[in-house]
């Protein structure tokens, strides 16, 4: 049983030195990802469940590394580690924009929500410039009024742990300017109903997990009724995420869901694909 134990113990050793390795490639390789052009912003449209008519999009980060994708929820925690997040926020932001604007001036009205990570709100200069932030590619873009109303942040509750006053007075100059606010995978950290209340916030995107579970699991159809019904209740957006099948579909439907985003739809596109999908609809 001793060298059983024995053994285990280098196996599992061996696994973190592999994980360590990869995180370190990985590190290594991002850094330079940004100005090697192996990053791009994907859209994911939204729709509304009954017309399918595509009222919003997701911008999701992509990022290609000789022939492989490597998964955001792979790379991202790294990037968050090791700080490279705040310039990459920052490039993602500015690409959602860009997209936001170029639809725009093709008379198409497509509200853009972007993921924002809340080690990247954390991080010292932004914390202060964030609002600044809009106001630099504003000159930058060399535009005259900046789109705020297509702009939605996606937050996590985590964000909302700390400092909370000072959380709640950025996120309502935030929204003086007309910029929206989203909690992205509402229900699935440490969750207080108390936030929806306590913090300037539009609208709540239901997690994915809880919508693929709901066919096998009543306590999850439960849960997204009840986040649902506390959202009307407080006049909040519903988004469901990860809607891949009819059945889903269906619950999302008896529950009057506004917004649905998944896969039964679309699966998240290249920027171009996304403009040429609009412009032909
Ligand atoms: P998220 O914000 O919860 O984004 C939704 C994820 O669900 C996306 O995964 C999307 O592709 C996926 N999804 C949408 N519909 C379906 C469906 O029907 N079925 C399934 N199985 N998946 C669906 P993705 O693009 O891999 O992104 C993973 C996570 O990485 C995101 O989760 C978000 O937390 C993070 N992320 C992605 N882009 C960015 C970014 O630009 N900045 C930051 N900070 N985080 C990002
Ligand atoms: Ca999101
Ligand atoms: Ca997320
Ligand atoms: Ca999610």
């Amino acid at each position: 049983a001793k060298a059983r134990g024995r053994n285990c113990y280098q196996f599992f050793n061996q696994e973190i030195q592999i994980e360590a390795e990869r995180t370190a490639k990985i590190h290594f390789h991002l850094k330079k990802a940004i100005h090697q052009g192996e990053l791009q912003l994907y859209y994911q449209p939204i729709v509304e469940p009954k017309s399918g008519k595509i009222v919003k999009a997701e911008a999701l980060l992509r990022w290609r590394y000789n022939d492989e994708f490597i998964p955001p929820d792979e790379f991202i925690p790294i990037a968050e580690q090791s700080g490279l997040i705040v310039e990459i926020g920052a490039w993602v932001r500015k690409q959602a924009v860009i997209t936001a604007i170029e639809l725009q001036q093709k008379n198409i009205t497509m509200p853009i929500s972007i993921n924002v990570s809340t080690l990247e709100f954390w991080s010292s200069e932004l914390q202060h410039n964030f609002i600044q932030f809009f106001d630099d590619i504003l000159q930058e873009l060399d535009i005259d009024v900046f789109p705020y109303k297509l702009i939605t942040l996606e937050i996590t509750e985590s964000l909302l742990m700390k400092q909370k006053n000072e959380v709640n007075e950025l996120l309502s100059m935030l929204r003086k300017r007309g910029i929206r606010i989203s909690i992205d995978d509402f229900g699935t950290g440490y969750s207080s109903l108390s936030y929806l209340v306590n913090f300037p916030v539009d609208q709540v995107k239901i997690d994915k997990s809880f919508i693929q579970q709901l066919e096998t699991d009543k306590r999850h159809k439960a849960l997204i009724e009840a986040i649902v019904s506390i959202s009307k209740a407080l006049d909040l957006n519903v988004i469901a995420e990860g809607v891949e099948t009819e059945a889903q579909l269906a619950f999302i439907n008896q529950q009057n869901i506004p917004f649905v985003q998944g896969y039964y739809f679309y699966r998240p596109m290249p920027k171009n694909e996304f403009i040429s999908l609009l412009s032909d609809s």
